[in-house]
């Protein structure tokens, strides 16, 4: 029978990094003793104190429909956050919340741009930016970077991608997958350039920004002189409070780019889901210290992730200053034949590495970059150590 499917989805790759965490949990059922380095998903309990605002929530019977753009409670949380944390000054009508930063993208994408737009996306960028930018009828346009200089783009770089059709810049930094933070000053000299043409709009995806392992304040692009009206920034909880399952992420935007956000989401999902707004709220407006614990835990386990790489032959890492990924180069193993299997690519090599390590990572293709393979640390040390014996053997 035929499976007339429209071409939007045929055109449209699979997210390499849920493909990879699907199969390893497939080998799992199989009996394969997998360790699961490619999901970026903290290995952390949600806070209690924010497990009990849900429970609360659920007793006081929250059980309707939310306003599309979230309880004003939970944007207020975020304009106060986005104040304390960030220094930006939004307003109601400047938020919305949706069901996962990924949907706050989807949304920008879909309200932003028109057919043939072209969208800037310095490489490595998160797997699944240029396929929502495609499937929005925007024209990914990759900036190749360079280990050498922590994967970041430089003003330079920019400068000679835009052309005529560019509308947008995305980014995120903290990166996934390779971990850099641009600074304030390297963010300053992203937008002198942008200041150049008024009609380039930026996303900021700053998902991971209280994973930083630098004691320096985290830089936000809508901090910057001049970007505050070009600029949305993405932000969620996913990630700084081990949240990944309760689906809430949010955008502070001009109003214009909101109220947009606001008409689509209105049709296609409604608002989030009631009580993880709820316990949202109770999460914003604690201090971000208190998941210090969890950042001084990855911090460890980079440090030693990072040494353990070192030391094996052909692995080419720089030192991530933030987020849960290194992104090794590990392009030396291509053309050689290890344990009967070629490798050619960063595909073969992370699938060499499932099938002889029993490790699971993501190749560098699926984040623009076929040189690298992300790896996450999001995993006990125990894990790690292991995975990283078990990598050493197979390639031994
Ligand atoms: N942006 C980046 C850079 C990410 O790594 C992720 C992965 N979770 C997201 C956005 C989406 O996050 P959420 O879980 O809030 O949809
Ligand atoms: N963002 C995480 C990652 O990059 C979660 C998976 C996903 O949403 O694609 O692994």
């Amino acid at each position: 029978m035929s499976q007339p499917l429209s071409n939007r989805i045929k055109n449209m790759a699979t997210s390499a990094t849920l493909a990879m965490a699907a199969k390893a949990r497939e080998l799992r059922a199989e009996g394969k003793d997998i360790i699961g380095l490619s999901l970026g998903e903290p290995d952390f309990n949600t806070p209690d104190f924010i497990k009990g605002a849900a429970i609360q929530a659920i007793n006081e019977d929250y059980n309707s429909y939310t306003p599309v753009d979230g309880y004003v409670e939970l944007k207020e949380a975020v304009i106060t956050k986005f104040k304390r944390d960030n220094n930006l000054t939004y307003t109601l009508p400047q938020i919305v919340v949706s069901t996962g930063a990924k949907q706050s993208l989807y949304n920008v994408a879909q309200v932003m741009l028109n057919d043939g737009d072209e969208v800037i996306l310095p490489c490595p960028y998160w797997v699944s930016y240029s396929d929502i930018v495609k499937v929005a009828g925007g024209v990914p346009v990759e900036v190749k970077t360079a280990i050498t200089t922590d994967f970041k783009m430089t003003a330079d770089q920019l400068e000679a991608a835009i052309t005529p059709k560019t509308k947008m810049l995305w980014f995120s930094s903290p990166c996934n997958p390779s971990g850099s933070l641009y600074s304030h000053e390297e963010l300053e000299a992203l937008a002198t350039v942008l200041k150049k043409h008024p009609n380039i709009y930026v996303v900021s995806d700053e998902i991971y920004e209280h994973i930083n392992y630098t004691g320096k304040p985290h830089a936000s692009m809508a901090g910057v002189d001049g970007m505050f009206e070009r600029t949305v920034t993405i932000n969620g909880v996913s990630k700084a409070f081990a949240m990944t399952g309760w689906r809430i992420g949010y955008i502070g935007a001009p109003d214009w780019i909101a109220r947009a956000c606001n008409k689509i989401q209105g049709q296609i999902t409604s608002g989030a889901n009631c009580i993880a707004q709820r316990a949202v709220i109770t999460a914003l407006n604690a201090d971000a210290s208190v998941v210090d614990y969890m950042i001084d835990e990855f911090k460890e386990r980079r440090d030693m992730i990072l040494e353990s790489l070192n030391s094996i032959e052909g692995f080419k890492t720089n030192t991530p200053e933030g987020a849960f990924y290194v992104f090794p180069d590990i392009s030396y193993f291509f053309g050689k034949t290890v344990k009967g299997k070629t490798i050619n690519n960063a595909t073969d090599f992370s699938l060499f590495l499932l099938e002889e390590a029993l490790v699971a990572t993501v190749t560098g293709e699926a984040f623009g970059n076929p040189d690298c393979i992300r790896i996450s640390y999001a995993a006990s040390q125990e894990q790690i150590k292991e995975a990283i014996r078990r990598i050493k053997e197979a390639l031994a």
